[in-house]
């Protein structure tokens, strides 16, 4: 069975005594709550990766990275490994979010490297993909997502590619307010199933967990998971706050 996911991208907010109080709060917060399988991830700022899993160490929820590059070590100042994420007991990791592939300019190319350093240490690369606004407005969005997918995962082999979380974030939804509707959301999710089982299987594609992310929030979370293709959602501001957040986790 395919498990249901509600990640925590944090980006670069808080600082750590305020990233301390909403672990503490959340993981305090999670006590109460019946996950069922589900699983809860927060990826805060790479700075704070080793107090967020001291706590996880003994609370409901895993830690997950907002980014790597993709060598064990090396000449390559300011960036972090896999095998230091590894080290740390970090389980997940984002990779090719929208405002890595905008503001840093990263390729298809550097993500298929990055899925490929992550799986090698058992690291869950969380995959993101999402069409800009134009694309969607020219009705290009299927053949975008569908590039990104095969140009950044579809090289791996089944058993490497069921590690993988995927997020679809339309980057026009992302920190915007203006969320895809569920119909929207459940079709783009459905046809990313349906290349999963072209480009594998059916009981591969039916395996994978596919997110939902962008203006996500305490409000609308239910409708969009109800949607038989969506497990869950990737979740930027609505998760720095500890009541919200939960509200999202408690609509799974
Ligand atoms: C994100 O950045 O991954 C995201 C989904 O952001 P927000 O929820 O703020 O739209």
């Amino acid at each position: 069975m395919r498990k249901q996911i509600v990640a925590g991208n944090w980006k670069m907010n808080k600082t750590f005594s305020e990233a301390e109080t909403l672990i503490t709060d959340i993981a305090d917060a999670l006590d109460e709550v019946d996950l069922k399988d589900a699983e809860v991830v927060l990826c805060p700022p790479a700075l704070y990766l080793e107090m967020a899993t001291d706590v996880a160490f003994e609370s409901n929820f895993k830690v997950g990275a907002q980014n790597i590059y993709p060598e064990d070590s090396g000449a390559f100042t300011g960036e972090i490994s896999p095998l230091m994420l590894k080290d740390l007991n970090v389980s997940y990791c984002i990779i090719g979010h929208s405002e890595r592939r905008k503001y840093f300019h990263e390729t298809t190319e550097f993500l298929k490297r990055k899925a490929d350093a992550l799986l090698k240490h058992g690291i869950r690369p969380i995959f993101c993909c999402g069409e800009v606004l134009p694309e969607r407005e020219a009705n290009q969005h299927f053949e975008v997502v569908q590039k990104q997918l095969a140009e950044s995962l579809f090289h791996l082999t089944q058993e490497a590619f069921q590690e993988v979380v995927i997020a679809y974030e339309p980057v026009w939804a992302i920190g915007t307010g203006v969320r895809a509707t569920k119909e929207q959301a459940q079709e783009m999710h459905a046809y990313i199933r349906g290349l999963i089982a072209a480009r594998y299987d059916g009981a591969t594609a039916n395996e994978i967990t596919i997110l939902y992310g962008g203006s996500c929030n305490g409000k609308n979370a239910r409708e969009l998971f109800e949607q038989p293709d969506v497990d869950g959602g990737l979740i930027g501001g609505a998760s720095l706050k500890t009541e919200e957040f939960l509200q999202i986790v408690t609509s799974l």
